[in-house]
């Protein structure tokens, strides 16, 4: 029997999710990813109701010699969460969260994704740190690391991560913990998915509370260099309270931007302030007072509410096209980059953020974890987006060679912003010292390379 025949004479009434093969009325629905620009075709999707799923979709990935790809929140920029030909696990359907206010824990299944969990902290004041876009998934986010506005205060999210319970390459349900299976503890900190399927989380609560002082002031993107070397002074002295992220794009024709500016290329330095507010505000005057911003939208609101800022310009099922890097600090020659390339930008819809790093996240012991970016300065993601195919290939030109211009400054590259770019990207995520302690782990853990769609540690 083909592999794809014996995939498809699964035992139904086994599985409590859902099969959805070719053909099924959903099954365009369920092989749609949120990066437009992939159109895959998988012989499989196996939506998981529970553990016991995964366990026999993992039983079937190897019975039936279908490569397996995994999906949570299905936001990987380069499309790994679906194959063709391929059996696609998907855990978007496990959807519990369970917060316990008092021992100030979070348990998280795999299909959550960070605004439902910012919802259920929130309830009680409390936060998980993880990522600036409501609809992305914590488990692809958190195994490769998770920035965020919290990260500078509180550390990535996996620096709050407290366990994991995983289903391995064998079928095997294990836990790993600073006590349990250390070795995988560590692995799944930064390493992705390459040692197992992750089907709960278990998180430290930060004590947040549910407002901030955050949002984007504005200027023509003619002035950022000015803007850009007066930010860079001032940050100098900036709290861990303070997170902010740089945008350069056309302005969007969103309610919360002044009618005059939609359609103008903008600088946008957008503020998180995440503690005493007044405090906040004393620190955030002199940006407020830098020339003369179009528009100033940095106030006092909900911490859900900024957590979804962006949701309008990452809309799902466009055509997206990412390149990114590290650079340890903002010198006169990469502002001057920057200003250039992005005054270059054509889609109305191209958006692209450089990163703030540093504060809490750069005071964890660096081999702690395979996260590798605790000593960057800044991490660029020069992205580009176009509505469908029109013109995508002319902004992806764009990045490429925008990226190319940064080049003698690279640093390193986060791994979830890496796109399909080969082993020695891979190799450079994490440096050759941590990539041979995943390579060991991945011999122990998966040395078949079952799981290998994905930011691949190849065993061998
Ligand atoms: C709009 C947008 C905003 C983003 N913002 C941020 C941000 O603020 N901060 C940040 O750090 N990153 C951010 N990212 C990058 C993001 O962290 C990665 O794309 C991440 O992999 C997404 O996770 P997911 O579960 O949504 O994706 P998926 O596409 O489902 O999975 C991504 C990868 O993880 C693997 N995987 C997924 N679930 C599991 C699991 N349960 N067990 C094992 N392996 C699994 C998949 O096989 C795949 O290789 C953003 C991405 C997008 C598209």
């Amino acid at each position: 029997m083909s592999a794809v025949a014996a995939a498809t004479e699964v035992d139904e009434a086994a599985f409590r999710g859902q099969l959805v093969r070719p053909g099924s009325p959903d099954y365009d629905l369920h092989r749609q990813i949120w990066n437009g620009s992939f159109d895959k075709h998988p012989a499989l999707i196996a939506r998981c109701a529970g553990v016991s799923d995964v366990i026999a979709a993992v039983k079937l990935g190897r019975d039936s010699g279908l490569p397996v790809a995994v999906r949570s929140g299905g936001h990987s920029f380069p499309g790994l969460s679906v194959a063709d030909d391929a059996l696609v696990i998907d855990l978007g359907s496990m959807k519990g969260v369970r917060v316990d206010p008092e021992q100030r824990t979070a348990r998280v299944q795999a299909g959550v994704l960070l605004g439902e969990l910012d919802k259920e902290t929130q309830a009680f004041g409390l936060a998980v740190p993880s990522g600036i876009v409501t609809h992305t998934g914590v488990a692809g986010l958190t195994l490769g690391g998770g920035i965020g506005w919290l990260m500078r205060k509180y550390g990535l999210s996996i620096d709050q991560l407290v366990s994991v319970d995983l289903v391995t390459a064998g079928g095997e349900f294990v836990k790993a913990s600073a006590d349990e299976n250390a070795d995988l503890f560590w692995g799944v900190r930064g390493g992705g998915g390459n040692f197992g399927i992750v089907t709960e989380f278990e998180f430290r609560c930060v004590p947040l509370g549910t407002q901030v002082l955050a949002g984007p002031l504005f200027w023509p993107m003619e002035q950022s260099g000015e803007v850009l070397r007066f930010y860079r002074d001032w940050i100098v002295e900036a709290p861990d309270e303070l997170m902010t992220i740089i945008v350069h794009r056309k302005a969007p024709p969103l309610a919360f931007v002044p009618q005059e500016l939609h359609g103008k290329p903008v600088v946008m330095v957008i503020c998180c302030w995440a503690g005493d507010l007044e405090e906040g505000e004393k620190f955030i005057r002199p940006l407020r007072e830098f020339g003369s911003p179009v528009a100033d939208l940095c106030t006092p609101k909900p911490y859900l509410a900024h957590q979804s800022m962006f949701d309008p310009s990452f809309v799902p099922h466009r055509w997206y096209y990412f390149k990114s890097c590290d650079v340890a600090e903002m010198s006169d020659e990469i502002i001057d980059i920057t200003m250039e390339r992005s005054l270059q930008i054509k889609s109305p819809l191209t958006a692209f953020p450089i990163w703030q790093m540093g504060g809490a996240v750069s005071r964890v012991d660096d081999d702690a974890s395979p996260f590798n970016g605790r000593t960057a300065g800044f991490t660029y993601n020069i992205g580009a987006c176009t509505e469908t195919s029109d013109g995508f290939d002319e902004e992806r030109e764009w990045v490429r060679s925008f990226w190319s211009a940064l080049e003698p400054w690279h640093e390193g590259v986060y791994v979830n912003f890496l796109g399909d770019e080969g082993d020695d990207r891979i190799r450079q995520s994490y440096g050759p010292k941590k990539y041979d302690r995943l390579q060991t782990l991945k011999r122990k853990y998966d040395p078949g390379n079952f799981f290998r769609i994905n930011q691949n540690i190849s065993p061998n």
